[in-house]
């Protein structure tokens, strides 16, 4: 069995990254996860997960003239399997964005709940792909208006490609009360329901200095506890992963959603 969520948002910088790998951590407890750095223009999720020196990455996976194997790309960290991207700018123009249907289908294989970390949504025609790839979509919203705008787009997006709204993540909440609000709000116009508020906390950012998960850095935090929240509400359905398999490598994405 396997689901494929997509951890996107319609910008940068909203916590995309620190979300799936607290997602990842959390559903580790009762799933065999793998991460997937699908940001491949601006990878990071190589300095949240400790593995910045590491040789092979995806980059290596998307080149047209690899001879790097799908499990080269793969390491063994916090119990989920994670592929991290590089960095470098040759790197991403050199590769082939067609091609990580082909390496997420393989992951998809052996795996429970895959995670695919996403770039900004509404950057590029190619950032669309985890989102047209995925079962659902996971929100990254800040609790401001225009963020949540940006979100309906991607949810629009989702939802012309076959893609559910597995839900609302709210990150760096500042104001419980302004949140309440704009939950509420938010209720009314997403396709799926509000996983958490995961509040500003300064544990995150020292555990992006760290190089570590958040949830193996600090466990105790109160985001730590809101990210747990949100898997919990995630409810992982199995779908048959041949079939799943053969849904990734088929995909098409079209010019227009
Ligand atoms: P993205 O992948 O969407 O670009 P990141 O997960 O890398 O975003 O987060 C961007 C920055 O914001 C990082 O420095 C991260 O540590 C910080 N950050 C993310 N979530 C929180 C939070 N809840 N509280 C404080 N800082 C956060
Ligand atoms: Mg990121």
């Amino acid at each position: 069995m396997v689901e494929a969520f997509a951890v996107a948002s319609g910008k940068g910088g909203t916590g995309k990254t620190t979300s799936t790998l607290a997602l990842g951590l959390a559903l580790a407890e009762d799933y065999d996860v793998t991460v997937v750095d699908a940001d491949t223009g601006m990878a990071n999720l190589l300095f949240h997960a400790g593995l910045a020196d590491v040789d092979v990455t995806l980059h290596d996976l998307l080149l047209a003239d690899t001879d790097a194997a799908v499990a080269d790309a793969v390491y063994d960290r916090h119990g989920m399997r994670v592929v991290p991207c590089g960095t470098s700018l040759s790197d991403f123009r050199a590769a082939n964005p067609d091609r990580l249907r082909d390496v997420v289908a393989e992951l998809a294989a052996d795996t429970d709940v895959l995670l695919l970390d996403s770039p900004a949504t509404l950057a590029s025609r190619d950032a669309v792909l985890p989102v047209v790839l995925a079962d659902r979509t996971v929100l990254v919203v800040e609790p401001t208006i225009p963020a949540i705008s940006d979100a309906l787009k991607v949810q629009e997006y989702a939802a012309s490609y076959g893609t559910d709204v597995a839900g609302v993540l709210f990150n760096r909440v500042t104001d419980g009360d302004a949140v309440d609000r704009v939950a509420a709000k938010a209720d009314q116009y997403f396709e799926g329901p509000t996983l958490a508020a995961v509040p500003e906390d300064d544990a995150a950012r020292a555990a992006r200095r760290a190089g570590e998960p958040l949830l193996a850095h600090a466990p105790d935090s109160d985001a730590a506890a809101a990210y747990r929240e949100a898997a919990d509400a995630l409810d992982v359905h199995a779908s048959d992963a041949d079939a799943v398999a053969d849904r990734f490598r088929s995909a098409v994405v079209p010019d227009q959603p």
